[in-house]
């Protein structure tokens, strides 16, 4: 296992004085929380004895079913409650998945760069994390059957195709719809598992629902979705929907690993969708994180030093920095928290130490006026830099 980089920089990062621009932490103080105290407290009173039981490891069905409704949003009808596994986060889904299909050596293909705790999470199960080339379309397909014939060639079990494909982590980047089809047609003739991790489809700025790669692929794609980022990540709700013999196989990992979710929070996040105007909330989460991403855009057009380019997301939480000129982004990082302002290094998101050059920005969490400052500091910083 390997110490996580981001874990260590978040205590830092927390300092009052310090913009941060690493974390990925959702704005939970703007949900309405005198409608989730009520919510909270109405379950404990009227149906206690079932919230503070044990559940099951499959998870609470009504949520279940609740959880169909939001991947319609996505484009996934035919979705059965059956199929679903409620887990604690998505996070604990991707854990459960690559205990069950991963064997020391085997090949999960991932974006470079990707999500932080996916590789760690990979490399905890002592998988060959191998990254396939994106760019501003995302995940290339190209690239991706040179990989496959590559792997094919030298005798790699490659089992997933780990992928974020919407607003994705790190990259803020959407893959297109032709190319998912064509990752879909290429993993399926490899006899590749897709993993479609999902948790910020719903925080689209153009107010077009992304389709999901599962609503064309159901017997070959797991999708990983999560409230964390649409309602609240202390809630520890997400889920995973897969062809019914992989939820199986989940739901006997989830018990021998938890035994049974909270029934209290599975039924607090099933109550607050019942009873709550949600896709308002949606809504004004939206709203706010679009303003916060043009913060971020207009902030780093306007200082940035030549030769820096970053990304331009249509949804989700980040940016992502490539910075000119040799400049090491983790060597830099010590003289940016100086200058108190924090951001995640590039090397962090990738499994074979590339992504010097380049920083993932969020613009998340702190209101528009600290994102303005951060962003100014950074330039400060980086023009330092590039002097030096
Ligand atoms: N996948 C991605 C891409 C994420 O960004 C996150 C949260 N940072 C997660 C999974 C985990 O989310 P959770 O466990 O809170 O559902």
């Amino acid at each position: 296992m390997l110490a996580s980089e981001v874990r260590a920089l978040f205590a830092v990062a927390s300092r009052p004085e310090i913009v941060s621009l690493a974390g990925g932490m959702p704005a939970v103080d703007a949900l309405p929380l005198e409608a989730v105290a009520s919510t909270m407290s109405d379950l404990v009173t009227k149906r206690g004895a079932v919230a503070l039981q044990y559940g099951s490891a499959q998870g609470d069905p009504g949520l279940r079913a609740r959880i169909c409704d939001v991947m319609a949003m996505e484009g996934i009808t035919d979705a059965h409650p059956d199929s679903v596994i409620v887990t604690v986060g998505s996070q604990q889904a991707l854990d459960l998945l690559t205990r069950v299909f991963i064997d020391p050596g085997d090949v999960v293909l991932t974006e470079g760069p990707t999500y932080v705790t996916a590789i760690n999470t990979f490399a905890a199960y002592q998988a060959r994390v191998v990254h396939v080339a994106m760019d501003g379309d995302g995940l290339s397909p190209d690239a991706l059957r040179e990989t496959l014939g590559r792997l094919a060639a030298e005798g790699a079990r490659v089992k997933l195709l780990y992928t974020v494909p919407t607003f994705q982590n790190p990259g803020g980047i959407t893959l297109t719809q032709p190319r998912r089809a064509e990752i879909l047609e290429a993993c399926r003739r490899a006899g590749v598992l897709v993993v479609e991790d999902n948790p910020y489809g719903l925080l689209s700025f153009t107010g077009e629902p992304v389709r999901a790669m599962r609503a064309d692929a159901p017997d070959d794609v797991v999708y990983l979705g999560s409230f964390s980022k649409t309602l609240a990540p202390g809630m520890r709700v997400g889920w995973a929907l897969a062809p019914p013999p992989v939820t199986a196989r989940l739901v006997l990992a989830a018990e021998s690993a938890i035994l049974s979710h909270s029934m209290l929070t599975q039924l607090a996040v099933e109550r607050y969708l019942a009873t709550q105007p949600w896709p308002e909330q949606l809504k004004e989460f939206r709203e706010m994180y679009r303003e916060r991403r043009d913060v971020m855009l207009d902030t780093l057009a306007e200082t940035m030093p030549p030769g820096t380019t970053w990304t331009r997301p249509d949804g989700g939480f980040f940016v992502w920095l490539t910075v000119p000129g040799g400049v090491d982004t983790k060597a830099m990082l010590p003289r940016a928290i100086a200058a108190r302002v924090a951001y995640v290094p590039g090397t962090g998101f990738y499994a074979d130490g590339s992504g010097r050059n380049a920083m993932r920005l969020s613009y998340c969490y702190p209101p528009p006026e600290r994102i303005r400052d951060g962003v100014q500091r950074l330039a400060k910083v980086l023009r330092a830099e590039i002097d030096l």
